[in-house]
């Protein structure tokens, strides 16, 4: 990752984009794996929305300086208990002594019990005050872990999936083994829409049918009726995923994660 692409980037009035990328070759070309991180900030008080790879510990500290400015941080908000969503909360914690972890923080115990007295467990459905904006957590409609949670932003319209909509833009191979959503070097601050061609179906069936294996196994329509519901009474301009390009296009991305959830579970041979 180069310094430019390191840079946090603005999304929205107070949302930024930080984290980094992890990169692998594949066929003799460089290829890159987001492990994004989401800072907002309101009037009186900011969220971090995962924490970013323990990688990437210092591109992230500095990127969040950068984005807060002379302001604090005061929540960090890990989508569930995997390395490259909490791992660091420790150098965070350290960093920013008065910030609490907050959302689904039910096993957090269990792994930090040095910081656990600050937790401050939010349940999904329940709201944190931001001051002239809210942070409302949800259950993550596409999850990897039980306790994984959303998040939106209704200063801006901003919906943080964890490791849902995380698609593919440049298959590596046919062949290929690998199973993440990757982009080329250059492609990391890019939204959805500024990429030089959408991802089709098959593409995000590819990611899909790997990162979350069960999804061969669950029909999602259920799952995808939820999700615009949610859309429906929550304005949403664009989807923070921790593992993929910033989705500008709402409405047309769904279309395409829909379908290819569809493709995965049919290409089983359980669907009708
Ligand atoms: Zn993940
Ligand atoms: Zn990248």
């Amino acid at each position: 990752m180069t310094q430019q692409d390191a840079a946090p980037r603005r999304i929205a009035d107070g949302v930024y984009w930080l984290g980094g990328c992890l990169s692998a070759f594949g066929h003799g070309e460089e290829v890159h794996y987001h492990v994004s991180a989401y800072l907002v900030i309101g009037a009186e008080r900011s969220a971090l929305i995962d924490t970013g790879d323990p990688a990437h510990r210092e591109i992230v500290m500095a990127q969040l300086a950068q984005a807060l400015g002379d302001r604090t941080l005061d929540y960090i908000v890990p989508t569930h208990p995997e390395i490259p969503h909490a791992g660091n909360l420790p150098a965070l914690l350290e960093r920013y002594p008065d910030a609490q972890i907050a959302g689904e923080t039910r096993d957090y115990h269990l792994h930090f019990p040095e910081y656990a007295d600050r937790l401050w467990p939010v349940a999904a459905r329940e709201r944190i005050d931001l001051g002239g904006r809210e942070l409302l957590l949800l259950p993550a409609y596409i999850r990897d872990l039980e306790n994984t949670t959303w998040a939106w932003d209704s200063g801006a319209g901003v919906l943080f999936v964890s490791d849902g909509f995380s698609y593919i833009h440049d298959v590596p191979g046919p062949d290929d083994e690998d199973d993440e959503p990757v982009h080329l070097p250059g492609q990391c601050r890019l939204y959805s829409g500024e990429m030089p061609e959408p991802p089709t179906v098959a593409q995000a069936a590819y990611g899909t049918g790997r990162a979350l294996y069960w999804t061969k196994f669950v029909d999602v329509s259920d799952a995808f009726a939820a999700i615009e519901k949610v859309l429906d009474e929550h304005p949403t301009f664009f989807i923070g995923p921790a593992h993929g390009n910033v989705i500008d296009d709402v409405a047309g991305m769904l279309r395409t994660s829909l379908a290819a959830h569809r493709a995965v579970y049919v290409g089983r041979g359980l669907g009708q």
